[in-house]
């Protein structure tokens, strides 16, 4: 019979670490962490094989699952020589979820499973406290009655709060036993009238009732959300783990907390981590009450150290042996019940990329991992987040309140207090700074669509603390001093109310919130980050280069490390004021002759621009296209600039509208643009190819390092388009040789952005020494999908699954990426030494990067700020395909 169920506990465990796929990270790590020997509560794992038959079949379980499921919780009796529903001696049980990818506090947990009307009794007489045995009944009944049973929270946390108002108690009061058996007995009629049903009391029924519900949670909106969001697959399904309850809500010699080994926001080898003496594990999760810190903070609350220090001795123990063990920095959750340490999970911690980076290359140099490891510790999209602006130190800040440094970086954004409305907003384009008294994980999609998160509650390991360092979002939370009022929409800070949509900025690297905006600056780049590059740029095979036409984005591109230019769109040099008069007056003359006198307005301009570029990149290969958009775009849009046109051109009005609607298209991206502009008017590519020998020339003169310009044609679709133009440039290579007396060293090759240019790329490629794909326009033609009005549609694409992601953002491998695949064969088959590159947006997108590792790319081209990313990515692709061909090796 196929197992289900894998126990742990007593030191040993029928699962491991390496059984995450089928028993969570969760069930995986604690029976890891039982086979160490390591005091954990003793439980069982069912297998996410589970969830996906019981979500499969309408809700109903494998045959031999209850048995399986009756025999591990005799063993836990065993073990712990208490009975489940025993009333003289109850044992209880947390039921949890754990999927094989953390999704911290995005499915379901009920704590304190199997109290009853009975058992509760037995609770207080065994632990001689009535006062924890009725504060856990009423925990047990809301958790169970909101979880399982679909009672709202609200409904419970309103008859507490009537309860304390009643007695003229304060929100934070301590209540008494008979205050909870009070609460309790109204929590059970509150299950009876909402439901129609009493609260169940056989302990059996609760526990197929939790595991049903965790499984269920699967599916709930916000499990879904974060899912999408992080790429996780619907159908790896959720664990539910069963474990016998520890408690830290037993007295004063009890606490529960959260322990990172490392310093989740900076990576510094300190441990960190908060508890609380006398609750339970969501009570820190929650933010509801502040906790203490671990280790001892001058001003601060005692910390462990100081109230227990056995347990503190215990606890560090074991995270130092876990983090070794694990060789990487550990998220534990611990219990301390009587003095006695439990530990009820561990797992890698969630971290802001600058600890990423630095825990990395500590690790390194501690000797714990190698350095293929630390590159792949690191997702390359994260390092976006790197280059987060900060707080310009010299401007002025308004500071209307301080919190906790949750997450770093800083935020500026409307403010709003709602996470749909931060959802809705943001789509609109609009910069949002969410703001909360805690959040949960229904906010996720809020999180998400704002730039900033603040709240008034909650730790360091609060919720939102926690997600928004995960996002890369800056966070300031537990700013107690504000005052959220969300029916009336406004928040009262430091004397000021500020409403939902006014201006703020907070900085989570310092806790300060700032009513309006503070202008930011780019951060300065670590060592660690460095390091990390350096060592990235030991595995890759591919080349990165830059897509960039000003001097400003090459030099930021070449300190990122770009190694040459991919892509310098010429047309982008067109648009300044005095040289979009010049390419008007080209476009407004009548004949040749007259354009060939425009255009020599604009050559020196152009060949001091590739100067420019060239010496930046002194001695590295820069790519130039010639011209590529249609003419129109250069012509003005409105009347008064029509005018102005035809004063600077000295053409009457009416001419030059004539020529407006003459220029005008249908559809001009498939119209008169690229390399038919080239074979309209030879001219002006003569004219760019003049000006790129010249400056390659004048280049080498001043920097005395070769220059070798690839000269790149656009949107060819035949070998006879680029075999004409080639010889143009030829022809003007060889004017320049003749007048200067020596001959430029140059190669011509083309962009490949039509289906057509894949399949006949033989032909181009007996014309081209290089190709580049311009994948924007590939992924354009291939779909027949503007990239212009793609939006409109696309999210609808992706809600419905018909595509996984935005094809003009991460390569549709399928289709996009065949045609590339056969381009690629062809054209090496018609030159053996073809180069090959890309240079649409997909050059920078780390999963598209994987692609053109596969495919035998040359380099990949990215905007200046994507370089680093490509980098690690192409570091990644290169160490996932050795390690493929090794297991691959390994299995033959
Ligand atoms: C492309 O089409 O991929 C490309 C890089 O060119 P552009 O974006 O300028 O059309
Ligand atoms: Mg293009």
């Amino acid at each position: 019979m196929t197992k289900y169920v894998f126990g742990f506990g007593d030191g040993r465990a029928e699962g491991a670490a390496d059984m995450r796929t089928l028993l969570g990270g969760k069930g995986a790590n604690l029976a890891e962490m039982s086979n160490l020997g390591l005091p954990v509560p003793p439980g069982f794992t069912i297998t996410t094989e589970v969830c996906n038959l019981y979500r499969g079949v309408g809700d109903s379980y494998p045959s031999g699952l209850d048995g399986q499921v009756e025999a591990a919780v005799r063993e836990i009796e065993r073990q712990t020589g208490a009975g489940f529903g025993d009333a003289g001696n109850p044992l209880l049980f947390s039921v949890r979820s754990g999927a094989r990818a953390s999704m911290p506090g995005m499915l379901d947990t009920v704590l304190n499973l199997g109290l009853t009307d009975a058992t509760v009794e037995g609770l207080a007489a065994r632990s001689g406290d009535a006062r924890f045995a009725w504060d856990s009944y009423r925990r047990f009944i809301q958790m169970y009655g909101d979880v399982v049973l679909g009672v709202s929270h609200d409904s419970f946390e309103d008859i507490l709060d009537r309860h304390k108002d009643a007695r003229g108690l304060g929100l934070d009061a301590d209540l008494a036993a008979e205050d909870w058996r009070d609460i309790a007995g109204q929590y059970l009629h509150l299950v009876r009238e909402a439901t129609g049903e009493a609260f169940p009391q056989v302990p059996e029924h609760q526990l197929w009732g939790a595991i049903g519900a965790v499984f269920g949670s699967w599916a709930n909106r916000r499990a879904v959300t974060y899912r999408k969001l992080n790429g996780i697959p619907d159908d790896w399904g959720t664990a539910v783990t069963v474990q016998s309850m520890v408690f830290g809500n037993m007295g004063p010699d009890c606490a529960t907390g959260v322990a990172f080994t490392r310093n989740p926001s900076t990576g510094e080898r300190v441990l960190f981590g908060e508890f609380l003496i006398n609750a339970q594990g969501e009570d820190v999760v929650a933010g509801t009450r502040t906790p203490q810190p671990l280790t001892s903070v001058a001003g601060e609350a005692p910390s462990l150290s100081e109230s227990m220090p056995e347990a503190y001795a215990s606890l560090t123990g074991i995270l130092a042996r876990l983090e070794s063990h694990y060789r990487d920095m550990q998220d534990v959750e611990f219990t301390i019940q009587r003095n006695r340490l439990y530990v009820l999970q561990t797992r890698s911690g969630k971290r802001t990329v600058a600890a990423a980076l630095k825990i990395a290359a500590d690790m390194v140099e501690e000797g714990l991992i190698d350095r293929a490891e630390a590159v792949c510790r690191i997702d390359p999209d994260d390092l976006e987040r790197l280059l987060h602006p900060t707080l310009d130190p010299k401007a002025e800040r308004l500071v209307v309140a301080r919190g906790l440094a949750a997450s770093p970086g800083a935020a500026c954004g409307r403010l709003v207090l709602d996470s749909d409305e931060a959802e809705a907003r943001a789509r609109a384009g609009e910069n949002v700074i969410l703001v909360r008294i805690e959040t949960s994980p229904d906010d996720i999609h809020g999180m998400h669509a704002a730039c900033g998160i603040l709240t008034a509650r909650g730790g360091m390991t609060s919720h939102a603390a926690v997600v928004a360092r995960g996002m890369g979002r800056p966070c300031v939370s537990g700013a107690g001093d504000l005052k959220i009022d969300y029916a009336a929409g406004t928040v009262g800070a430091g004397g000021t109310l500020l409403s939902t949509g006014d201006t703020v900025t907070i900085d989570g690297s310092t806790g300060e919130v700032m009513r309006g905006a503070v202008p930011m600056v780019q951060p300065e780049l670590g060592d660690d980050f460095r390091r990390l590059m350096a060592w990235a740029d030991e595995f890759r095979t591919l080349k990165v280069r830059t897509n960039a036409e000003s001097p400003a984005e090459a030099r930021v591109a070449r300190e990122f490390g770009a190694e040459g230019v991919g892509l310098c769109r010429t047309e982008h040099m067109f648009f300044d004021e005095d040289r979009i008069v010049a390419i008007r007056r080209m476009i407004m003359s009548e004949d040749e002759n007259e354009r060939r006198a425009a255009l020599a307005t604009i050559l020196p301009m152009q060949r001091r621009d590739f100067t420019n570029l060239f010496e930046i990149m002194a001695g590295l290969p820069v790519t130039v296209r010639l011209l590529d958009p249609p003419l129109h775009e250069f012509l003005p849009r409105d009347r008064g600039a029509l005018a102005e046109m035809a004063r600077a051109t000295r053409k009457p009005e009416a001419e030059v509208e004539r020529r407006v609607s003459q220029l005008h298209e249908l559809n001009p991206m498939l119209g008169h643009r690229g390399c038919r502009l080239g074979l309209s008017y030879p001219e002006i590519y003569e004219m760019q190819a003049r000006a790129i020998f010249e400056a390659a020339m004048a280049a080498v003169e001043r920097t005395g390092a070769a220059v070798t310009p690839e000269i790149m044609i656009p949107l060819a679709a035949t070998g006879e388009e680029l075999a004409l133009l080639r010889a143009r440039i030829d022809d003007v290579a060889a004017a320049v040789a003749a007048e200067s007396g020596a001959a430029p060293d140059y190669l011509i090759g083309t962009m490949i952005e039509l289906p057509r240019a894949c399949l006949r790329a033989g032909d181009l490629a007996r014309e081209a020494q290089f190709f580049s794909f311009g994948t924007n326009d590939l992924t354009q033609t291939t779909f027949g999908i503007s990239r212009d009005d793609s939006a409109r549609f696309l999210d609808r694409y992706l809600d419905l699954d018909i595509l996984s992601h935005d094809p003009f953002v991460t390569l549709d491998t399928g289709g996009v990426g065949e045609l590339i695949s056969i381009a690629v064969e062809r054209g090496r088959r018609a030159r053996g030494d073809l180069k090959l590159g890309i240079c649409g947006e997909h050059g920078g997108d780390p999963r598209s990067i994987r692609f053109c590792h596969r495919s035998g790319l040359d380099y990949v081209s990215c905007s200046p700020y994507r370089v680093p990313i490509a980098r690690l990515a192409a570091a990644r692709a290169a160490l996932e395909e050795a390690r493929a061909a090794a297991a691959e090796g390994t299995r033959r």
